[in-house]
């Protein structure tokens, strides 16, 4: 087989792509529409938070937003009437599920949670690959145990394996089946009576679900299958509205998101590329991103600038991350990331299909692969599919309202806020105001107060 340097092969595409990468990745770090409040003497009163003693997170993963103009979604639209929303939720690089999972518990950066990728290896502790996160922190505080230390009852239901002794789903074979059962417990959670000796408590509910990510994954966004499955969510969103509403308690509802998810379609050879250029690295691949660890005295250098000539990924170096990748230099950072452009993506070679490994040295630079794998996560934050969505609804907050701009960092402190807490610390995200305002008579218009 005939390798064709990139330089002449058809290029115009990815130059374009390049380009566009480039251009975002030169925004300012937080593209926050609408100006900052300021706080000076002259300002205006800073309108007042909604507030409530219970609330709800359901996280859903990988939501892209434009999966909700693929269904008749009568949930989500009430929600969006009634409460606040945003359709660009930020994702922290690489936007992976459990880097992002990470982020939202704790509102820091992966440079201090220390969740760099969903898999990579720790020095000490060794491989990690989309483990439960308890005991996996580095440091930063999440919100339900700074929500537990303040008081607050929190109740999780297959969040990341926060809790010691608890799974965290990998949302791989069986997630459908499980899905439904954290379903099924939350509603049976939210609809048992509230407790009258406890009915001053503040309670947090954090849920998380496979869907509709797994499904994309598998059949691709804009599909019969991915419209089947956004469905199903907005009558369980519903239900779990209904609910809410019949508690009649001061609740607020959070629909959140990790990331979005967008089409792919070539699988990069990453083992044959490595061979070929005399790369000896271990290699952590997951959705589009892959860690290079090299061996002791290797030339970094040489090896990124020797890579850099392929053209379907970018090669990141520790030394000068970009302004988007918050990863730190910490032990578990290695030398060098390849970062894939879409529509070509990289996965670990211990995930592939095993006719796909015999494959490995014979095949091309990259395979098409759409039979495989239809839709990830993971590229850089600013590629326009990779945001996501967030939802807020009940009590006290003014409907109708778009938020400009979120990132995943700030879901944790604006949580703290609403719930009447500190937020855990240290902390990189800041409260959302945008999104909390509170309806301007409260109580007349809440959730679940209407005649
Ligand atoms: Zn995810």
């Amino acid at each position: 087989m005939v390798w064709i340097p990139p330089a002449i092969r058809p290029r115009g595409l990815w130059a374009t792509a390049a380009a566009l990468l480039l251009v975002s990745a030169l925004a300012p770090d937080v593209p926050l529409a609408q100006p900052a409040p300021s706080f000076g003497a002259a300002a205006p009163t800073v309108p007042p938070s909604a507030s409530a003693s219970r609330v709800v997170v359901l996280l859903f993963e990988g939501f892209a937003p434009t999966l909700l103009s693929a269904a008749q979604t009568p949930a989500f639209d009430r929600l969006r009437e009634e409460g606040a929303w945003t359709h660009r939720l930020t994702s922290v690089f690489p936007t992976q599920g459990w880097v992002n999972g990470a982020s939202l518990a704790t509102g820091c950066w992966p440079a201090q949670h220390g969740i760099v990728s969903e898999m990579f290896v720790d020095p000490e502790r060794g491989d990690f690959d989309r483990e439960p996160l308890h005991g996996w922190l580095t440091g930063c505080e999440p919100l339900g145990d700074a929500a537990r230390r303040q008081g607050v009852a929190v109740h999780r239901f297959g969040w990341y394996g926060l809790d010691p002794d608890t799974e965290a789903d990998r949302c791989d074979s069986g997630a459908r089946r499980r899905d439904a059962g954290r379903r099924r417990a939350l509603l049976d959670h939210l609809r048992a009576p509230a407790d009258p000796a406890g009915a001053t408590t503040r309670e947090l509910v954090q849920a998380r679900f496979c869907a509709p990510g797994d499904s994309i994954r598998r059949n691709g966004v804009d599909t019969p299958a991915s419209a089947a499955v956004v469905a199903e969510l907005d009558s369980f969103v519903g239900e779990v509205v209904a609910a809410i509403e019949t508690r009649g308690d001061e609740t607020l509802l959070f629909v959140v998101t990790d990331h979005g998810m967008r089409d792919v379609s070539h699988l990069i050879q990453l083992p044959r590329i490595l061979a070929r250029e005399g790369v000896d690295a271990t290699v952590k691949a997951a959705g589009s991103t892959a860690l290079l660890y090299l061996p002791e005295g290797a030339d970094a250098a040489a090896i990124q600038q020797r890579l850099s000539a392929y053209d379907f990924f970018e090669v990141l170096s520790r030394d000068a991350l970009p302004a988007y990748a918050h990863l730190g230099e910490g032990p578990r950072v290695p030398e060098l990331i390849l970062s894939a452009y879409p529509p070509y993506f990289i996965e670990a070679k211990s995930r592939w299909p095993y006719w796909l490994s015999a494959l490995g040295l014979v095949a091309p630079d990259h395979l098409w692969a759409e039979w495989w794998r239809s839709a990830t996560s993971g590229f850089v934050p600013r590629t326009p599919a990779m945001y996501g969505l967030v939802y807020v609804w009940g009590h006290g907050v003014e409907g109708g309202r778009e938020a400009q701009a979120l990132r995943v960092i700030d879901l944790h402190p604006t949580i703290a806020e609403v719930l009447g807490i500190a937020p855990g610390e240290p902390l990189d995200g800041r409260v959302a105001t945008t999104l909390l305002r509170a309806a301007p008579s409260p109580g007349a218009e809440g959730g679940g107060s209407l005649p």
